[in-house]
C-alpha cells in the first residue's frame, strides 16, 4: 500500500481526552476515531490490526472444534424474559422497540439467542458435544465507557457457547477452551495470567478470567509468580484432575481473593499483586438457560435432560489496545509480528530523487511480490517526519532507501523492536524479510 493513496491521519499532538497510552497511540496513530462515547470508527490502519486480532481468535476456535455462525446483533426481547434475565440485565442494555412496538435489544452477549438455536434442531444426546461462536458487536451501555477501545459501548467479542450431556463432559468441554485461549493469546504476543473469578450476571460456578498485565489495567490480581510457567500444551482438558491442577495455583481477582490462603499456599518471594485487563473470560453454568429455555435431548434411555452449557468470551477490539498496552515504547506502537497490520514500512527518504523513487518502487514490486504486507511511505515528506511516523505505527521492519545508501548498493534494514540497524544489499534485504 502507497502511503500516498493510503488513510492514515496521524496527530502530531497527545489528544487531551486519551488518559492511558494504548488509547492515545491508537489516536495517535490514525487507528480508530470516536463517534459518540465509547463508540468507534475503526479506520484503515486500526481495522487492519483488528482483524489480525480476529483471525488468530477464529483460527484458535477452529483449533478447538468450535463451530463458527453468526448471529444478530438486534434480539427479541422475549428470548431474554424467558431466560428471566430480561430484567436482571439492568440500565447496560440497549433496549429498542421497532414500528410494531415490539420489544428488541441490542445484545450485550447471545446465551439466550444460541439456546434458541439449539433447541429448535438438536434433540439427541448423540449430537452432542456440540461448540458455536461467532465474533460479532456488541453493545453495553457502559456508566463509564473510557481508555478508547479498552471499554467501549459498542465493542467486538468473540463468544462462544457449548453444549453436553453431562458436567463430566461440559468441564471437558470448558477446560478446551482454556487451552484454546492460553494458545490465542500467547500466539498475540501477550503472557496471560488466568484467574479464578466471579461468574456476574452470566451465571454459573466455574469461572476463570484471563489478564493481561497492565498498570492502567482495571482489575485486581493475586497470583501466584509460576502461574506464568503453565504450559497449555501439557493440559489435558479431559482429564478429570486438570480441574485441580488448574484450581491448585493461586490466581485470582480481587473479589475472589483470600489473603489467608495467599499466604498459606505461596511463598512469599512468588506473590504478586498486579493489576490487570481481561481479555477474555469463561464460564460453565450447567443448566441455568437450557432449563427455563427448553433446550432438553433425548439421553440413551429416552429420558429427557436439559444440556449443560458454558460461555466463553474473548473481547476482541479491547485485546488491540491491551497488546499496544503491552508493547510500546516513548517512540510509538511495537506490534508483535502476529497481529502487526503491515509486516513492513517501506520508506523513501528523498521523494524527489529519480533514483531512490526508481530503487524504491523496484523493492516495493518485490516486496509485493513476495507477499510481504508493505506500506510505502512515497510521501513528499522529510526524513525526520518519515522515521517518526514509522517508529509511531509501529510495524515491525522498517525499510529505508536514501541517496547515500543508493551510492553504496545498499538499503537499511531497522526492526522495530530492538532499533536494531543493519545495512543490507537489496537482495540480502528481501531474504532477510523471507522473499524468494
Ligand atoms: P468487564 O469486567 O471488563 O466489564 P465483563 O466481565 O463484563 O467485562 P464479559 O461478559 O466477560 O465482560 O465479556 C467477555 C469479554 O469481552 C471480556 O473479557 C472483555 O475482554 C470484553 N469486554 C467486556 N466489556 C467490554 C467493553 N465494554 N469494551 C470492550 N471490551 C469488553
Ligand atoms: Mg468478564
Amino acid at each position: 500500500m502507497r502511503l500516498s493513496a493510503y488513510f492514515l491521519p496521524l496527530l502530531r499532538e497527545n489528544p487531551s481526552e486519551a488518559q492511558i497510552v494504548s488509547h492515545r497511540l491508537m489516536l495517535r496513530a490514525g487507528m480508530i476515531r470516536q463517534s459518540s462515547a465509547g463508540i468507534y470508527s475503526w479506520l484503515p490502519l486500526g481495522l487492519r490490526a483488528l482483524k489480525q486480532v480476529e483471525q488468530i481468535v477464529r483460527e484458535e476456535q477452529d483449533a478447538s472444534g468450535a463451530l463458527e455462525v453468526l448471529m444478530p446483533t438486534i434480539q427479541p426481547a422475549e428470548l431474554w424474559q424467558e431466560s428471566g434475565r430480561y430484567d436482571d440485565y439492568g440500565k447496560e442494555m440497549l433496549r429498542i422497540t421497532d414500528r410494531h412496538e415490539r420489544a428488541m435489544l441490542y445484545g450485550p452477549t447471545n446465551e439466550e439467542q444460541i439456546t434458541d438455536i439449539f433447541r429448535h434442531s438438536i434433540k439427541s444426546y448423540r449430537d452432542l458435544p456440540k461448540n458455536f461462536y461467532h465474533i460479532q458487536w456488541k453493545f453495553r451501555d457502559e456508566v463509564r465507557p473510557r481508555f478508547g477501545v479498552m471499554r467501549g459501548r459498542e465493542f467486538l467479542m468473540k463468544d462462544a457457547y457449548s453444549f453436553d450431556i453431562d458436567k463430566r463432559s461440559a468441564v471437558t468441554a470448558y477446560f478446551k477452551m482454556f487451552v484454546a485461549y492460553m494458545k490465542t493469546f500467547k500466539r498475540m504476543g501477550l503472557k496471560p495470567i488466568p484467574v479464578r473469578a466471579e461468574t456476574g450476571p452470566i451465571g454459573g460456578d466455574l469461572s476463570h478470567e484471563f489478564h493481561v498485565q497492565a498498570d492502567t489495567g482495571e482489575s485486581e490480581l493475586y497470583f501466584d509468580s509460576d502461574v506464568v510457567l503453565l504450559d497449555e500444551n501439557r493440559i489435558d482438558p479431559a482429564s478429570l484432575t486438570v480441574q485441580d491442577d488448574i484450581a491448585g495455583w493461586y490466581a485470582a481477582t480481587d473479589e475472589k481473593h483470600d489473603p489467608a490462603e495467599f499466604e498459606t499456599r505461596v511463598p512469599e518471594a512468588r506473590r504478586r499483586h498486579a493489576r490487570g485487563i481481561e481479555v477474555g473470560q469463561i464460564f460453565y453454568f450447567g443448566t441455568k438457560y437450557s432449563k427455563p429455555m427448553g433446550a432438553v435431548v433425548v439421553g440413551p434411555g429416552d429420558e429427557p435432560i436439559p444440556v449443560e452449557m458454558g460461555s466463553y468470551g474473548i473481547g476482541v477490539s479491547r485485546l488491540v489496545g491491551a497488546i499496544i498496552e503491552a508493547g510500546h515504547d516513548d517512540a510509538g506502537i511495537i506490534w508483535p509480528e502476529s497481529v502487526a497490520p503491515f509486516r513492513l514500512g517501506l520508506v523513501n527518504l528523498r521523494a524527489g530523487d529519480a533514483r531512490c523513487i526508481a530503487a524504491a518502487d523496484e523493492l516495493y514490486a518485490k516486496l509485493c511480490a513476495a507477499g510481504i504486507e508493505t506500506l510505502y511511505d512515497d510521501r513528499d515528506e522529510s526524513p525526520g517526519a518519515k522515521f517518526a511516523a514509522m517508529d509511531l505505527i509501529g510495524l515491525p521492519y522498517q525499510l529505508v532507501v536514501g541517496p547515500r545508501g543508493i551510492d553504496k548498493g545498499v538499503v537499511e534494514l531497522k526492526e522495530r523492536g530492538t532499533g536494531k540497524r543493519q545495512e543490507l544489499s537489496p537482495e540480502a534485504a528481501l531474504n532477510r524479510l523471507g522473499a524468494k
